[in-house]
């Protein structure tokens, strides 16, 4: 596809060439004159890691949590279809740190119109991943913005999803643990196409009942669906990239791109390995006990 090779270049093996040579000259020349996106032209890469690390110095957080101050460095990472998004939204309200999912980011980018726009929409739609200039200087943003705002620490959603992201973000700052959500194949791809959000108040939810035979070795699964309230059920949609074609794409990247990720954090000790037993009234407390975060009052209505 001529939009991906303009786009993609390959990753470059250290950070520090990364930071010190790193500039989108085809993100550039791609959004010049009237494109209407609000992309930056030109992508520095030292000037993201800048405000990366900036970001990710402390300052105190307006959330009443209990563990206010703590300043969690969290990242998820796992599998579309995995539920990511639910359980880093739920710690994120639980620990008083935002929820920074970059896929969300740039959904949001790519809602406005340009020709940047729509040859990025053209790679996600397609389940490929957007260029990481592209996504580093989103998170930036985010993050710069947030710190204004008097946030500190996050939950990382979605990122770091390649080895050259995992050393540019490890270079500026320090993540203290890597939650790594897993579940059983079968229901991965049934999860991203019962995926239906509510076009108004942007609510999740999930029309697909999840029922797994059990068998010698792994017991049943049951996920029941999490269906909307009636003020949601008319104005539910599907995410473009949600079609069974796209998702097995975006897993065969995954597992390309994302799993030495998992690798790279392992050797650095930072590695959670969870399984998922099934949805979220079994996953949730268990989640917690991993955490250890199982005895605090809070947890169990978060
Ligand atoms: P998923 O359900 O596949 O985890 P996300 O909502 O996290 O989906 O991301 C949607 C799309 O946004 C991805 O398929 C990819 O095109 C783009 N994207 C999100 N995060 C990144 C990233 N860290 N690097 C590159 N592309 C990303």
């Amino acid at each position: 596809m001529a939009v991906s090779h303009r786009l993609f270049r390959p990753a470059t093996t250290t950070v520090k060439k990364t930071f010190s040579s790193f500039l989108i000259r085809s993100l550039s020349s791609s959004s010049s004159s009237s494109s209407g996106s609000s992309l930056d032209p030109k992508i520095d890469l030292e000037e993201a890691a800048a405000q990366l690390e900036k970001s990710s110095s402390t300052s105190p957080s307006p959330s009443p949590s209990p563990y206010k101050g703590r300043n969690f460095h969290w990242v998820f990472l796992g599998c579309p279809g995995v539920g990511k998004g639910t359980y880093a939204s739920r710690l994120s309200s639980l620990l008083g740190v935002p929820h920074i999912a970059t896929g969300d980011l740039v959904r949001e980018e790519l809602s406005s119109s340009g020709l940047l726009s729509s040859q990025l929409k053209e790679l996600v739609n397609h389940g490929k991943l957007v260029p990481d200039e592209f996504i580093i200087s989103l998170l930036s943003k985010r993050l710069q913005a947030g710190k204004e705002k008097g946030e500190s620490g996050y939950i990382l959603d979605g990122f770091p999803r390649t080895v050259t992201q995992a050393e540019i973000l490890e270079g500026v700052t320090n993540i203290d643990l890597v939650i790594n959500l897993k579940l059983r194949e079968e229901a991965l791809l049934a999860k991203c196409l019962g995926r239906r959000i509510c076009s108004e108040c942007g609510a999740n939810y999930n029309v697909a009942c999840i029922d797994i035979k059990g068998d010698d070795d792994s017991p049943r699964m049951y996920m029941p669906p999490l269906l909307p309230p009636p003020d949601c059920e008319s104005k539910l949609i599907s995410r473009a990239d949600d079609t069974e074609e796209v998702v097995r794409e975006r897993l065969r990247i995954y597992n390309k791109m994302t799993q030495p990720v998992e690798e790279f954090y392992k050797k650095r000790g930072k590695l959670l390995e969870f399984e998922l037993p099934g949805g979220i009234p079994e996953s949730w407390p268990r989640l917690l006990r991993a955490l250890h975060l199982e005895n605090d009052k809070q947890s169990a209505i978060a």
